[in-house]
């Protein structure tokens, strides 16, 4: 049994609590609570197995390039001369190039896929209070260029044992009534699910503490070392000691590994999202994402949020409202809503965006740290499989 702390009480330090409880280790999360609004609570609650390609392409940098200056943009770079964000960007376009995105996309199948398969046996053994559904993730396209650009993707999920179809204008609609009727069609990912990740982190909270893991609270400053390991972590508060440390702080995680010497490929990627105020849901029967505003729509019965958009602008979290309106004006594009009838509460925060579409999880050269992080847009996705892994990694 092992004393391991864990900084980052995200999704991806709460799974890894989860199976490092499980494997009898005495475990303590410490978090900053909600003042560094993670990106775990606010995402949309999508489940994708079927997200294997990563973002990185030639396509997307000349999309960004076009999109300089356009405020309500669904990519949006803000020029930075920090060497940092040069640095990412240059490798970002570097791992576009055919060989890493091939290597890039079996990386992500393999913990996409157990992922699911984890999150299956997770929700049959603990509560699911999450409304944890399958069914699919609905992509709605208003033109037959962006329907047709979904010919290569269909094509690989394919080779992977997945099924992905598209629909046509009548078959779309009919299975999703609240789109409005100019869609030309879509394509259904029927390996995809979703929840409502605000309760999943809550549910685990509960589940943790009843198998022994300890909840902290406070901002990790700095380390104390000792012959080239770390031996605690020091916040405001406190001096926290323990056996092994797991860095899970998300987009925040660079910052702190800077100080232990370590450079991780990870920079901020601003995200927003909209959900009802008072549990006033919207009918749909599955999320919707609207290819063209990028923007994705989700239901719970719990509930009703429209998120997305990336924003590269370094550590801000300034609520813009130019970005809310955007996806304000997105649901009201594609879905059958009045969104101003709805009482919505914004939201932003920063997803932990790595230059190359893989997430880190390994051993760092500080021997007794795990890293676990730069999840990208998929963090949720990749949750429990991360956990599995670092528990692994801790456990040698
Ligand atoms: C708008 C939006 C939509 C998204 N949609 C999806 C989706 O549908 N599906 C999907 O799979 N993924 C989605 N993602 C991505 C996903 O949310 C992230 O990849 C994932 O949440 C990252 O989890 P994390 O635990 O690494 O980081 P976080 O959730 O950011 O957690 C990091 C934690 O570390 C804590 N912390 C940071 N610094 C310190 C410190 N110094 N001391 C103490 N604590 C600290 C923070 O308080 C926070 O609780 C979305 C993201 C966004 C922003």
């Amino acid at each position: 049994m092992k004393k391991v702390l864990i900084i980052g009480g995200g999704i991806i330090g709460q799974f890894s609590a989860y199976y490092l409880g499980k494997s009898g280790n005495e475990v303590a999360i410490v978090d900053d609570g909600p003042n560094l609004s993670p990106a775990s609570e606010g995402n949309c609650g999508l489940v994708t197995p079927s997200h294997i390609i990563p973002l990185n392409s030639f396509s997307a940098i000349l999309q960004g390039i076009k999109w300089l200056g356009k405020k309500d943009a669904p990519l949006k770079i803000k020029p930075q001369l920090d060497r940092r964000f040069i640095l990412w960007f240059l490798n970002f376009m570097r791992y576009s190039k055919r060989g890493y995105v091939e290597k890039a996309i079996q990386a992500r199948h393999s913990l996409l896929q157990q992922s699911f398969n984890l999150y299956e046996s997770f929700f049959e053994k603990e509560p699911n209070s999450s409304e944890w559904r399958k069914g699919g993730l609905l992509y709605a396209c208003k033109s037959a260029k962006s329907l047709k650009s979904f010919d290569h993707e269909i094509e690989l999920h394919k080779k992977f044992n997945m099924q992905s179809r598209a629909l046509s204008k009548e078959e779309i609609l009919t299975l999703e009534p609240c789109l409005r009727n100019d869609i030309e069609g879509g394509v259904l990912m029927e390996m995809d699910g979703w929840l409502n990740p605000k309760q999943l982190l809550q549910d685990l909270k509960s589940i943790n503490e009843s198998n022994g893991v300890k909840y902290v609270r406070g901002k990790v400053k700095s380390f104390g070392t000792e012959n080239s390991r770390v031996v605690s972590v020091l916040t405001e508060n406190d001096e926290l000691r323990a056996d092994e440390f797991v860095l899970a702080a998300g987009a925040v995680s660079p910052l702190l590994a800077k100080q232990l010497n370590i450079e991780l490929p990870v920079i901020p990627g601003k995200g927003y999202n909209i959900t009802t105020k008072n549990g006033q849901s919207f009918p749909l029967k599955l999320p919707v994402y609207m290819i063209e505003k990028k923007v994705v729509a989700t239901p719970w019965n719990t509930g009703f949020r429209v998120g997305s958009t990336m924003e590269f602008a370094g550590y801000n979290l300034n609520l813009t409202s130019s970005r809310l309106d955007a996806l304000k004006k997105a649901a009201g594009e594609y879905l059958k809503i009045d969104i101003d009838e709805f009482e919505m509460k914004p939201w932003t925060g920063w997803r932990p965006m790595k230059d190359d579409g893989i997430p880190i999880i390994e051993k760092s050269k500080v021997k007794n740290l795990t890293i676990a992080t730069g999840h990208s847009m998929v963090g949720l996705s990749m949750a429990p499989a991360t956990g599995y892994l670092v528990n692994e990694l801790v456990g040698g």
